[in-house]
């Protein structure tokens, strides 16, 4: 299990991406920024260790959404794809549906809830 490699890429193929072994979390985020950044209600995040992460066609091209704060996506497609941050130095969080096969991957929690739609909440963190 923990030397699975998860493929992945955008949309159009451009940007294509492995990562090696266990994610260190699943999580779902409500935050404003990642919506504003995704278009999504909210961002399901798989975050790995840069060291994890290999970019197998191109990278992805970034932006600053905030300061100290990259988010990479697909320059042809438009897709977004990664979340860097220095709060979490050295992780590259990946949106799920970034994987080829995003089934494998289950949330395991719930960040910046109190910024979520009420209704995009699981019951059990009401
Ligand atoms: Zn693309
Ligand atoms: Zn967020």
């Amino acid at each position: 299990m923990t030397n699975a490699t998860y493929e992945g890429g955008c949309q159009c193929g451009a940007v294509r991406f492995e990562a090696e072994g266990a994610p260190k979390f699943v999580a779902n985020c409500h935050c404003r920024s990642c919506r504003k950044a995704t278009g999504a209600a909210f961002s399901t995040w798989v975050g790995f260790m840069d060291e994890q992460v290999r970019w197998t066609n191109n990278p992805p091209s970034f932006h600053a959404s905030s300061p100290g704060v990259r988010r990479g996506f697909c320059c042809h497609c438009g897709a977004p794809l990664t979340y860097a941050g220095e709060k979490w130095a050295g992780e590259t969080h990946f949106l799920i549906g970034a994987f080829d096969d995003p089934y494998v991957f289950t949330p395991a929690g719930e960040v910046f809830t109190e910024d979520a739609l009420a209704w995009a909440l699981t019951p059990k963190d009401e």
